[in-house]
């Protein structure tokens, strides 16, 4: 009940559509019916579809894992990129953003309970990145993205979901700015909304099975 009522006082979650593997068409489709925010995982990937679709001026977020070596690439292709897990990419993304450009919006992915991923910082490593984020004048730092351990039932999310919304209201009170907690795909959006996600990252819901990447 306490969570029900909670829920229903927030907002409603911001909607990204994830167009990983697929063709420009099929975004400039959604985004004729109203979809600005799309999500893509690869650079390079992204890059072809950016240039193809850019007097629509969506926006775009990278949320996949970001390998340093594309850490210039990204910095200036996105308007967001919610995959900071390390130092080292504060760095770069803060460095290659460009004066010129409004500060990239940035979250820091946690890995909130899959031991055997190795992408996402530690929970006990969000504060010392979040430190040196907001000390950037070319990032501005949002809040936290997570991407817990797949279970059949999303039920078993849940406590990974409501961890990272504990880790993220803590974040909220010493940023004032941080406003995003991105959590919940296409099958486990419903559990990841009711224990506060903000931001709903969702592919095969908006566009059908993706087909197998080659
Ligand atoms: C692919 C992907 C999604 C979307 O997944 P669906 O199950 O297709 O909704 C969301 N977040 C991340 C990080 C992804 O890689």
């Amino acid at each position: 009940m306490k969570n029900a009522a909670s829920a229903a006082k927030r907002p409603a979650p911001a909607l990204l559509a994830v167009s990983k593997t697929q063709p420009a068409q099929a975004v400039a489709e959604l985004a004729a019916a109203g979809q600005r925010a799309f999500g893509e995982n690869y650079v390079q990937e992204a890059a072809a579809k950016q240039a193809a679709l850019a007097p629509l001026g969506l926006e775009w977020h990278l949320i996949g894992h970001l390998q340093s070596n594309k850490a210039r690439e990204a910095a200036v292709a996105f308007d967001w990129v919610q995959t900071i897990d390390r130092m080292s990419l504060v760095d770069a993304l803060d460095r290659h953003r460009g004066a010129e450009r409004p500060a990239l919006n940035v979250l820091i992915q946690v890995n909130i309970d899959d031991e055997a991923s190795k992408h996402g910082c530690r929970p006990g490593d969000v504060a010392a990145l979040a430190e040196a984020i907001a000390g950037r004048p070319h990032l501005f730092l949002r809040g936290l993205m997570v991407i817990p351990e797949p279970h059949a039932d999303p039920e078993l999310r849940r406590a990974a979901f409501a961890r990272a919304r504990a880790l993220f209201e803590v974040l909220r009170a010493q940023y004032p700015q941080v406003d995003t907690l991105s959590m919940g795909m296409s099958d486990d959006l419903e559990v990841a909304v009711a224990e506060g996600a903000t931001l709903v990252r969702v592919g095969t819901a908006l566009f059908g099975a993706r087909a197998p990447r080659t």
